[in-house]
């Protein structure tokens, strides 16, 4: 079997919210089988372009006339650290889903990497979201992999010699302190180990921007504070990252910009 075969055979065999999740980082050869070329590794494209996320009067309203965000504008710049706090539905994730295409707003403007994102589609979507890492909440891991078999995967999928997923994986487990578990699977691991996996994941094919959405919601304070150590660590290497928590006492422990969410509508907390 070819290696692409072998991949895509993997990818199909996966739980459906876990297809999801993986998919648009995927080759779109992937979906037919085919062989996928290798990807260059994003940290090299990233370094001549500098990463902005800019939304101008973004407003997003569902199919069922939900209103999540109304009239939001945002700019955070290459290497920031941005807080994105406020109640439960007052809109975080879908600013996030925004970003990476998952949804598109009902009027203003998403602009990622300097392109629109709303305007891409196909291969041009897949590639924009092969540069953003993402973390979710539930950590969304591959039941019956290890943690290097979910760490390494996209990678694989991406066309990576086994010898540069080598590379990049054992560091990427250090930085996370679990390469002592690395041929565990998820149900071997507490919530904070697996929601460091899922880290490891988001950021081992060094993406210039990481959103994590609410990545400590199920966590206990001493989980939530390593996580948000490993995301500061990745921070200060250079990644621009957004998380979005409702937890307050998270966001006083650090001196980030803070943004706050209250019914769709954007407040400055702490600049
Ligand atoms: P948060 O992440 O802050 O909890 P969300 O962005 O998930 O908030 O949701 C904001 C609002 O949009 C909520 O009222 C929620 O019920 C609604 N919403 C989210 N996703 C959808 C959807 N797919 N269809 C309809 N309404 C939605």
């Amino acid at each position: 079997m070819t290696f692409a075969a072998s991949t895509y055979r993997a990818y199909s065999q996966l739980p459906r919210d876990v297809q999801t999740l993986l998919r648009d980082r995927l080759p779109m050869t992937l979906s037919t089988g085919e062989r996928a070329a290798p990807t260059a590794p994003a940290a090299k494209a990233a370094s001549s372009k500098a990463t902005t996320v800019t939304l101008r009067n973004v407003s997003k309203t569902y199919a069922n006339g939900t209103q999540a965000l109304a009239d939001v504008s945002l700019q955070v710049k290459r290497g920031d650290f941005l807080f994105i706090t406020g109640p439960s539905g007052s809109g975080k994730s879908t600013l996030l889903k925004l970003l990476y295409g998952h949804e598109q707003p009902t009027g203003g403007e998403v602009i990622v990497n300097d392109v629109t994102v709303s305007s891409l589609r196909g291969n041009r979507l897949a590639h924009l979201r092969r540069r953003i890492g993402v973390v979710f909440q539930d950590y969304k891991l591959i039941p019956r992999r290890t943690v290097s078999e979910n760490v390494a995967f996209v990678l694989w999928a991406q066309g990576f010699t086994r010898r540069e997923i080598n590379r990049r994986l054992w560091p990427t487990l250090k930085m996370v302190g679990l390469q002592g578990k690395a041929q565990c699977f998820p149900e071997q691991l507490s919530g904070g180990e697996q929601q460091r996996v899922s880290i490891a994941r988001a950021v081992v094919s060094t993406p210039p921007l990481l959103l994590a959405d609410e990545p400590t919601g199920n966590l206990d304070p001493d989980n939530s504070l390593q996580v948000i150590k490993i995301l500061k660590k990745l921070n200060s290497i250079g990644i621009t990252v957004l998380v979005t928590t409702h937890d307050e006492h998270l966001v006083r422990l650090s001196n980030h910009p803070v943004i706050q969410l209250r019914n769709g509508i954007l407040h400055h907390v702490r600049r």
